[in-house]
């Protein structure tokens, strides 16, 4: 499991503008490499950022078999940094492959490259500004080889790159009712780059309509919520807060999970059930307050101002005192080494 560390002498993180970048588009100066062939993975190493070489044939861009994980390393107010539930991550990063006919990576190997490649990073992540680290651990298919089939060779990169923790501006969503991201017994489950393909059309009409994001349905009756397909959704009726179940068309969130533990911890209401877009109408116009947001990684939760359900417009609550900014808030304190970090949810490098 030993892994090689090739340094890199010139960190580009002393150019970087904290106060003015667009997310994603500044690798850090490492990557983490693997290479698997002959049915184990060999040679890990860690090696200035670089690009790959790949062959017009390389399976991955072709048939699509390519997975990912997005998590954070945060740094605490007394300094230390951590990495945020690697284990929840490792785990689904492991059903995603599988489901994809890819080779699982062992846990040793995934938690060993993150610690040593945030080790390494860990300078990207200042003090006193509200940044973190976002890891982007991936594999992908690159044999070469034309025919459909199930690739043999594949590599596992982690790259990272800064990520502001930034207040993020409520958005207006769509229950889409027509297009659908996934279907029961497909592929919804898992972090896979086709979803993601598949998803930007029925998005870009839907922004082109002025919304921000769309809600998806279940593909069967397109009546019960989904998820916001980088986000789940959550909504806040009464003192319940309510969530759809988790099946094969909807990913098993980390945030998800955080965010229901919290909610559990601070001895509320929880329900993991089908929610009808009726059930959210029926509350709106009998006047309750209804909380409607989306739970992620990157934007930690995000507060939905308005929803469009059947071409009627809503308004969920948003102001300072809902439920969804305490929830969000909990989390931040955990990760902070504000508040205890009672599940072990931080792991410390
Ligand atoms: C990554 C992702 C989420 C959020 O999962 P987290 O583990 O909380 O980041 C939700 N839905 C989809 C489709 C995703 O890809």
């Amino acid at each position: 499991m030993a892994i090689d560390i090739h340094k890199n002498d010139q960190s580009k993180q002393s150019a970087f503008n904290y106060d003015d970048f667009n997310f994603g588009t500044q690798p850090t100066d490492h990557l983490f490499l693997s290479e698997y062939d002959h049915g184990n993975w060999r040679s890990h190493r860690i090696v200035p950022t670089q690009h790959f070489s790949l062959s017009p044939f390389a399976l991955c861009l072709h048939y699509g078999q390519t997975v990912f994980e997005g998590m954070k390393a945060f740094r605490q107010d007394n300094g230390k940094v951590h990495i945020f539930r690697p284990e929840k991550h490792h785990q689904r990063f492991n059903r995603s492959l599988e489901r994809m006919c890819m080779p699982p990576i062992e846990k040793e190997l995934f938690i060993n490259a993150l610690e040593e490649l945030v080790r390494l990073e860990q300078h990207w992540i200042p003090q006193d500004k509200e940044v973190s680290l976002y890891i982007r651990p991936f594999v992908f298919a690159t044999e070469p080889r034309l025919g459909v089939k199930v690739a043999d060779n594949y590599t596992f990169c982690i790259t990272c790159t800064p990520m502001g923790l930034y207040y993020p501006k409520p958005v207006r969503v769509k229950v889409e009712t027509e297009y659908v991201r996934a279907a029961e017994g497909g592929v919804g489950y898992v972090k896979c780059g086709g979803n993601y393909g598949a998803a930007f059309y029925p998005t870009q009409q839907a922004k082109e309509q002025g919304f921000d994001q769309i809600i998806w349905t279940d593909a069967k009756t397109h009546q019960f919520l989904e998820e916001a397909g980088t986000m789940n959704m959550m909504v806040m009726l009464k003192d319940t807060l309510i969530t759809p179940r988790l099946s094969t068309s909807i990913l098993d969130g980390v945030t998800r999970n955080s965010i229901i533990q919290i909610a559990r911890d601070k001895g509320m209401n929880v329900e993991e059930r089908a929610i009808s877009y009726q059930e959210l109408e029926d509350a709106f116009n009998a006047g309750n307050r209804v909380e409607l947001f989306g739970v992620g990684t990157a934007a930690v939760i995000s507060p939905v101002y308005s929803i469009q359900i059947q071409g009627k417009d809503y308004s969920p609550y948003i102001e300072d005192g809902a439920i969804m900014f305490q929830l969000k808030t909990a989390l931040e304190n955990i990760r902070k080494g504000r508040a205890k970090d009672t599940h072990s949810w931080n792991h410390f490098i």
